[in-house]
């Protein structure tokens, strides 16, 4: 088999744009297919991109230091790309003790995560309904980040650095090779030495025996009619609902009960998904006279223990960069960075 590509990406969402512009650097011969534009399909289009370094999760904690750090040197190329407006995280009072004994590990002088009282968070978030027994973690440099303007930046260095796109193109199926693989799509059959299914919640219908599922993700975008939005971001693990700040009149909500399934095109999205984040919202902030203005059903690749699938399966000419399940936004660029390095290695 005459291979055309060192390497063929599928999926320009931000997991493979990402990966195209780091692995663009060495000189191999990369190919980056999305049946749309790069940050118009799956969850990057979708993702408000709230980042923050906490999660009772170690592992998926140390994965968002380095997306921070990598956020950040992204930051000064493309000034714009991350807010840092600040990240308030209610815990459960069960959680509180095990927050606190991952701090000194994961706060820093350059990112410090505390613990502060209600009195602060009120002067942070006016009105915000704080539980009784709530312990209040703060990330004064967190924020929010923008995947779909990322995507697409991302996409774009690669292609300066020498990466080809094929846009519009639905990849049908990937077939491996004793000495490389397929890529199929509707008119073509692509060849390389190594294919990366980066497709997002879609990897599991190119690769069946992928432990990624769907996972709906309904988020609201709610007006303030005295304009009295937030501007700090706030995850309440009390309601399992959050929001981003938008403007002084617009806020993001989230947080309605998901649904799961094999495939995206199986996910059955309701209206009132919509109803429940506006409520979760208003219960949160009862003195902002939220209102909803409109909503997005999104989804993402989820795996049961929300850790992503990064795989380089050398014998099948395939690797995996997907199942980041609902949380990638604010740490893909850095394990991309990671995973180029671990492919590179294999294609030199
Ligand atoms: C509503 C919402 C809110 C979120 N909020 C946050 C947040 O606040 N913080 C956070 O960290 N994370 C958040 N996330 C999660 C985060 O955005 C995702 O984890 C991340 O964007 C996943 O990127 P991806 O590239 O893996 O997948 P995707 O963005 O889904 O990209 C997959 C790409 O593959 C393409 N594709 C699929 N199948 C094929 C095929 N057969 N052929 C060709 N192309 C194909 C699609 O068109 C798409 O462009 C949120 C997600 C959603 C939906």
């Amino acid at each position: 088999m005459e291979n055309q590509w060192d390497i063929i990406i599928i999926g320009a969402g931000l997991a493979g744009s990402a990966l195209a512009e780091n692995i663009s650097r060495s000189g191999l011969r990369i190919l980056l297919v999305d049946a749309t534009e790069p940050g118009s399909g799956g969850a990057s289009a979708r993702s408000r991109g709230m980042v923050r370094v906490y999660d009772p999760d170690p592992t998926l904690m140390q994965y968002n230091v380095d997306g921070v750090r990598e956020w950040r040197r992204l930051n000064q190329r493309w000034p714009g790309l991350f807010c840092q407006c600040g990240l308030i995280y209610l815990l459960k009072e069960a959680n509180i003790a095990g927050a606190q004994a991952l701090l000194p590990t994961f706060s820093s002088p350059d990112y410090p995560i505390e613990l502060i009282s209600r009195e602060q968070a009120l002067q942070l978030m006016p009105g915000l309904n704080i539980p009784a027994q709530a312990g209040i973690l703060y990330e004064p440099r967190g924020g929010y980040v923008n995947p779909r303007l990322a995507c697409q930046l991302l996409a774009h260095q690669a292609r300066e650095q020498g990466a080809e796109l094929l846009a519009g193109v639905q990849v049908t199926g990937v077939e491996s090779q004793p000495d490389g693989v397929r890529v199929h799509t509707a008119q073509h059959i692509l060849t390389a030495r190594l294919a990366v299914v980066a497709a997002g919640a879609h990897s599991r219908t190119l690769l069946a025996d992928i432990p990624v599922f769907s996972r709906s993700i309904a988020l609201a975008n709610l007006y303030s009619v005295q304009a009295q939005a937030p501007q700090t971001c706030l995850i309440d693990e009390y309601s399992g609902s959050y929001l981003r700040p938008g403007s002084a009149s617009f806020v993001f909500a989230g947080g309605a009960p998901q649904q799961d399934a094999d495939e995206p095109e199986q996910l059955q999205h309701h209206q009132s998904a919509h109803s429940v984040n506006l409520h979760l919202a208003q219960k949160m902030l009862p003195d902002a006279s939220l209102q909803l203005s409109h909503g997005w059903d999104g989804y993402d690749g989820y795996t049961t223990n929300f850790l992503p699938q990064v795989q380089l399966m050398k014998e099948r000419h395939l690797a995996l960069f997907c199942g980041f399940s609902g949380r990638g936004a604010k740490y893909i660029p850095a394990a991309a960075r990671q995973f180029s390095q671990q492919l590179q290695e294999f294609l030199q």
